[in-house]
């Protein structure tokens, strides 16, 4: 799967070249959109992937991450079923393409040579859906987190507050651990189902993953499918007064910029923000890049800020 360096909470996607063009023909979409000037033989032709799916050849990354960085991935790819991503999966393997599972891009931060091989996102409806039966929260990999908190919230199931003002999906929240206010996704976690790098799909129980905190190194090199959660009975009324709340402590901390969230991880010193506003360093500018002044742990994009810039702090 696709490289992804640890920096605190934030992931820096790592490239191999510093800027420029990919060594694929530029701006042409793959097989499954109209309108190409130009065809490109893509990774996935005669792949047998189903009609619902993307394929798309050097598609700016900026476009799919939240802080709007980052240069071009040689290939993007939306599987339109589940089959569809076991014949990504092995079709990468084949080839020796690296393959790079992303969902909102909320916590990524992509370099300017942008990512290459093939860039994932199970973006599709097969992927976003959320049941709830009685406390029991059913999740397509690929469904928003704020979709989450509201299904649970509207069901009367209590535990999934913190999701709704996280900007990402159940399959990143796994990977990061994501949580606020208290909460967090393993703190409600029952089961994942998952494909491994050659294209098998397991299950397990969320003791077996061995999260912590901000992370769940188990699924770097997996991709996730879909989740099942577990809360607790509550009244909607209540539940949405607790989301209310967070949505104002929300507003009132946080940034409106550009942004991948929170950049480092607390440390047993104090929290990131804290220390990083004690060095005076909220404000401080790199270009389009700033420490946000209204949180310091945020980095924020001014508009048309580079990956450089961002990741010279
Ligand atoms: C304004 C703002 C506020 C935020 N607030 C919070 C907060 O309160 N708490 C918090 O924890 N985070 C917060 N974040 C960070 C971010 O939203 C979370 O880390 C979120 O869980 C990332 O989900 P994503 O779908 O965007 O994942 P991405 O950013 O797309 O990916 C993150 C990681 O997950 C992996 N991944 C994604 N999907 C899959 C999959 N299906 N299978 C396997 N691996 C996968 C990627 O490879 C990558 O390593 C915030 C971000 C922003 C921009």
């Amino acid at each position: 799967m696709g490289e992804a360096v640890d920096v605190g909470q934030l992931h820096i996607m790592a490239s191999h070249r510093d800027c420029g063009g990919s060594g694929v023909a530029g701006g042409v979409e793959g097989a499954h959109l109209v309108g190409a000037a130009e065809r490109v033989a893509s990774p996935f032709d005669d792949a047998g992937l189903s009609a619902g799916s993307v394929v798309r050849a050097n598609e700016p990354m900026s476009r799919l991450t939240t802080l709007r960085v980052g240069g071009v991935a040689d290939w993007y790819v939306e599987p339109g079923a589940e089959e569809d991503v076991g014949v990504i999966v092995r079709c990468c393997v084949a080839r020796g393409l690296p393959l790079l599972v992303i969902g909102h891009g909320s916590n990524l931060l992509v370099r300017d040579g942008g990512v290459r091989g093939v860039v994932m996102a199970l973006r599709q409806a097969a992927f976003c859906g959320v049941a709830v039966e009685g406390t029991t929260v059913l999740c397509g990999s690929g469904a928003p987190l704020r979709l989450v908190a509201r299904a649970a919230c509207d069901a009367g199931v209590s535990g999934f507050e913190f999701m709704d003002g996280i900007p990402g999906t159940v399959g990143g929240a796994l990977r990061m651990n994501a949580g606020a206010f208290g909460g967090s996704t393993f703190g409600v976690l029952q089961r994942v189902r998952y494909m491994e790098k050659g294209g098998t799909v397991r299950e397990g129980a969320a003791e077996e993953f061995g999260a912590e905190y901000r992370g769940c190194r188990f699924f770097k090199d997996k991709v996730v499918l879909g989740a099942v959660f577990k809360g607790v009975v509550d009244s909607s009324a209540a539940i949405r007064e607790r989301m209310e709340e967070m949505r104002r402590r929300r507003l009132a901390m946080q940034p409106r910029e550009w942004s991948a969230g929170c950049v480092f991880k607390n440390t047993s010193a104090g929290a990131a923000g804290w220390l990083i506003d004690r060095a005076g360093l909220k404000g401080f500018k790199v270009g389009r890049a700033a420490v946000s002044g209204v949180h310091a742990n945020f980095l924020i994009n001014e508009g048309g800020a580079s990956a450089a810039s961002t990741t010279s702090f």
